[in-house]
């Protein structure tokens, strides 16, 4: 981490210095901590060091590891229909889906920048949970559990905040009920219990 937080500082000084060169000023948000510790994501630097501690903390807790490349843009994903509107009140900010790349799988994910360390985090938790689903091949039929394992592991990312609590009280996201279920599940079986019983999920 100690490289990756000088480059972030080095990136950062040389950013500023091409901006003062070109503009005279330099309008550079970050100007006190380093990249990994921005308060919000507003570029690829910050957005790859967060998606690095998403992935350590994925394989710690959750045994969940991915092989296929990541394709991580941070941007707004394309809009969707209104029925998915309906589905997902949250919105637009974050969606995932297999891609061919050199003609192999590769994971693509689209973030919308601008959002806080925390929630961009969960976010990226969340769609990489459904990374994994497409990698290990499970959940493909289950719809309720497949979205309410990826609310799971996004509510625990999110534990202790405000948003962990709204994210509970979400009534009509797509199967919403089934994160209640997998909560149950863990409370009375454990953490590595409810991941084999997620597994082993057709
Ligand atoms: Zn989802």
């Amino acid at each position: 981490m100690a490289v990756a937080q000088w480059l972030a500082h080095v990136f950062t000084e040389v950013s500023r210095a091409i901006e003062r060169a070109f503009f005279g000023q330099s309008q550079f948000r970050i100007t006190t901590s380093a990249f990994n510790t921005a308060a919000t994501i507003d570029n690829g630097v910050q957005a790859k060091l967060a998606l690095a501690e998403v992935r350590t903390q994925l394989s710690r807790d959750f045994n969940i590891e991915l092989s296929w490349p990541i394709l991580l843009e941070l941007k707004a994903p394309p809009a969707q229909g209104w029925k998915a509107m309906v589905y997902n009140p949250e919105g637009n900010m974050a969606r995932h889906q297999v891609v061919d790349f050199k003609g192999n799988s590769a994971h693509q994910m689209w973030v919308k920048p601008g959002l806080t360390r925390g929630r961009f985090k969960s976010l990226v938790a969340h769609e990489l949970v459904h990374a994994f689903q497409r990698e290990a091949s499970f959940l493909t039929q289950n719809l309720s559990l497949r979205e309410g394992m990826a609310r799971w592991v996004e509510f625990h990312f999110l534990k202790g905040s405000a948003e962990a609590d709204r994210l509970l009280k979400l009534k009509h996201y797509t199967f919403g009920r089934s994160i209640e279920s997998i909560l149950e599940f863990e409370s009375k079986s454990g953490r590595q219990a409810t991941l084999q019983w997620l597994r082993s999920q057709g």
